[in-house]
């Protein structure tokens, strides 16, 4: 490791999610290579990853039109390290990103690590995930355990014709703009499933396509960070979102909470913003199990739509419900997956493993909106 690379990382050292201030680096040569440069344009610098394989544009987009899974780890024999794609492809979409502190412009140089002009420091995780957090956030009940539970829910296409539906409608809306790579933030990303299906189906169909995952939950970002590399995975506070205005084409908010002012900022004007939420009958079985038959006076997302309706104007609303056929051993992982099964009895979640389910149902609304200036 040379000199000036050791002496970046010190500058570092805390724990991912702690940022730092960097000394002033216009005061000592020694940080020079720190302060701004003026070879760092919008698109921020090309690296040695893209001088090494030829590529001055957008990575991502270029992975995509070759069909193959964009984030598979590739580079001189053949390996490459998570955390030297993500610091790649990071570096290459610095311009998304601003300062969740200061809100300056942020640039990612030689070391591992996002920093702004005023010198706050962000870091990578060794699986690739960055860590933009300006707090501290407590621990939730959505701990390690519920989103392997939920990738292994996701990956036994458990939700495929949710996502098939979410293809098809990013597909349609993405004709409608002119841009040669679409970018998506899947706001809520979780464990990045449902978005690195959606980078994939883009990229089966010969779209360019940068996915961006940001989530509170660190367990779930470096679960996606590990099973997906090449995206961008953060670990961020939707109500501090550390990206520029207007920087995505898409935003995905799946099963998870919404805030509609910061969607409006970094949504593009011609973007789109599709939110998905459970329906009546989603889980029903399970619910039946935990709940009984309060569950269907429990369960509605008509509030949750006319809150989005205020916000953005409704373009498209679908519904899809569909029934899927489980495997007992699947059992698991969906009861452990969802927070139906918080605060129940250890009794009650075995008596839902030992209950003859076999079938669940999946219902869930889709509703698209565009920012009601841009109608
Ligand atoms: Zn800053």
């Amino acid at each position: 490791m040379s000199k000036r690379k050791r002496k970046s990382r010190n500058l570092c050292h805390q724990a991912p999610g702690k940022s730092t201030v960097l000394p002033d680096v216009s005061a000592n040569p020694q940080w020079k290579h720190l302060a701004g440069n003026p070879g760092m344009d919008r698109n921020g610098p090309i690296g040695p990853f893209h001088e090494a394989h030829g590529i001055n544009d957008d990575p991502m987009c270029r992975h995509a039109e070759s069909n193959r899974w964009p984030g598979a780890p590739k580079g001189r024999g053949g390996h490459m390290k998570k955390i030297d794609l993500a610091r790649s492809v990071i570096r290459s979409h610095s311009h998304l990103f601003m300062c969740p502190l200061c809100g300056a412009t942020m640039n990612m140089n030689g070391s591992n690590s996002l920093i702004c002009s005023n010198r706050h420091c962000f870091d990578l995780s060794r699986s690739g995930s960055i860590h933009l957090l300006s707090n501290p956030v407590k621990r939730t009940k959505y701990d390690k355990q519920m989103f392997e539970s939920r990738l292994a829910v996701n990956k036994s296409g458990f939700f495929a014709n949710m996502a098939e539906t979410i293809h098809h409608l990013v597909s349609c809306a993405s004709t409608n703009t002119n841009a040669k790579c679409i970018r998506v933030l899947d706001a809520g990303c979780g464990e990045g499933s449902h978005l690195a299906d959606l980078v994939k189906n883009l990229g089966s169909t010969g779209s360019g396509v940068l996915g961006v995952g940001m989530d509170l939950s660190k367990d779930g970002v470096r679960i996606a960070a590990r099973e997906y590399p090449g995206l961008i995975w953060c670990v961020a506070d939707l109500a501090r979102s550390p990206f520029k205005d207007q920087q995505f084409d898409v935003i995905l908010n799946i099963f998870s909470p919404s805030n509609y002012s910061e969607f409006a900022r970094i949504l593009h004007d011609d973007g789109i913003l599709m939110k998905i939420v459970p329906g009546r009958d989603y889980l029903k079985e399970l619910r039946r199990v935990f709940h009984g038959q309060a569950h269907k006076q429990t369960y509605s997302n008509e509030q949750v739509l006319t809150h989005f309706s205020k916000h953005f104007q409704p373009v498209k609303n679908r519904q899809i419900k569909y029934v899927n056929r489980i495997d007992p051993s699947e059992l698991k992982d969906l009861i452990h997956m969802t927070p139906l099964s918080w605060g129940t009895k250890e009794e009650n979640i075995q008596k839902a493993l030992q209950s003859d389910i076999f079938s669940v149902t999946v219902d869930v609304t889709v509703v698209v909106g565009k920012k009601s200036r841009s109608i």
